[in-house]
């Protein structure tokens, strides 16, 4: 019997959930508060340049995943990445080969939630407020009143502390999810007026400010003018995510030159962003969250692992267990 689902956030969990519950013959409506699909599988076009400043690239190591991204992406929207890679460690850089390939979306990260929302039901720029249960379905409130439903059953994909409060007084999930920690992450996003470019395509970094670096222009379907992402390290992150911007900026500048040993010079645009909710850093370690008394569900990369895969695993596994649960 085809079932109606409502789910919060189409970031990559909130879209596998939706394809696979569609491909069931399950009605689906999927809303988010972004003003587009991916979540923070995202791109950021500024003034014509584009910077993947979420996740610069994602493993596909799980061989559903790969038939997954198969029936659902074209392959003109993912590609693996042929960069120069290295680690930087006491202040080295040393030249790494992946043992396992890096993937990227095409022209930008965003490509990959784009094609998953393909012939889904999505509706964004609805920050979704409140659940209200009637004697037998679900209604979603937004924060400008309006309201989408009725559903069977509703699955929230927003990171933890955000899911918490929208699940708070209707299940006991809410209590389980609050604690589990994300990280704080400051992406830095340049392209250098002079054409600075970093020695290596993707540096992972063992330093105390930064924690990775990346030539975008290098990967497939970029623009081929100099555009760097810098992210910083977590734990520094955190320990200034109140600062002013223009001093979280000049700290990472310095640190990338002192580092790479350049001179990034003025900058023909830049921006920085900060994750409130970059990464999942401690998994609750269990696929997803089902209360089926409830009919609600909850899953994300902070349930199984903190990547687009983790995401990928949660959502499906969360799909698969309410087809049971109604079964
Ligand atoms: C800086 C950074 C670096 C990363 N590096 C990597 C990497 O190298 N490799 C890798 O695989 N992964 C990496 N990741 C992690 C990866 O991006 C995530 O694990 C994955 O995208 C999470 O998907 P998700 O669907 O669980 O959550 P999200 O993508 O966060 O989706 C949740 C969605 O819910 C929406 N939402 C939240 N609250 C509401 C609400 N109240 N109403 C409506 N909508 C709501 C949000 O707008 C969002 O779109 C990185 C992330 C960041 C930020």
């Amino acid at each position: 019997m085809a079932r109606r689902f409502g789910i919060i956030g189409a970031g990559i969990a909130g879209l596998t959930a939706a394809r696979l519950l569609r491909d069931r013959g399950h009605a689906v409506l999927v809303l988010d508060k972004g003003r587009r699909p991916g979540g923070r599988a995202s791109t950021r076009a500024i003034e014509g340049v584009s910077f993947d400043h979420g996740p610069p690239w994602f493993a596909i190591t799980d061989p559903a995943f790969r038939s997954f991204l198969d029936a659902s992406v074209a392959s003109p929207c993912l590609a693996a990445w042929h960069g120069r890679f290295a680690r930087l460690e006491s202040g080295r850089l040393i030249p790494e080969t992946p043992e396992i390939p890096r993937f990227v979306g095409v022209p930008g990260m965003g490509a990959i939630g784009r094609a998953l929302a393909e012939g889904v039901d999505v509706r964004v720029s609805v920050h979704a407020d409140r659940l209200e249960r009637s004697a037998d379905a679900w209604t979603v409130l937004d924060r400008d009143g309006a309201s989408f439903g009725p559903f069977d059953a509703v699955i929230v994909t927003a990171p933890p502390a955000q899911a918490a409060s929208l699940l708070r007084g209707h299940s006991s999930m809410a209590a389980t999810l609050e604690p589990v920690p994300m990280a704080v992450c400051f992406s830095w996003m340049i392209a250098p007026e002079g054409g600075t470019v970093l020695p290596f395509d993707g540096i992972r970094c063992d330093h105390p400010v930064l924690r990775w670096a990346s030539n975008e222009q290098s990967k497939l379907g970029r623009a081929a003018s100099p555009a760097l992402v810098v992210q910083a390290d977590h734990a520094w992150s955190g320990a200034h995510r109140d600062r002013k911007p223009s001093e979280i900026v000049g700290h990472l500048r310095s640190a990338v030159e002192e580092a790479f040993a350049l001179r990034l010079g003025p900058a023909r645009v830049e921006s920085l962003h900060r994750w409130l909710f970059a990464q999942s850093i401690e998994p609750l370690g269990r696929p997803c969250l089902i209360d089926a008394d409830a009919r609600l569900a909850a899953c994300g990369d902070w349930a199984w692992g903190g990547s687009i895969e983790g995401a990928f695993q949660s959502g499906s596994a969360c799909a698969r267990a309410l087809i049971e649960a109604f079964a």
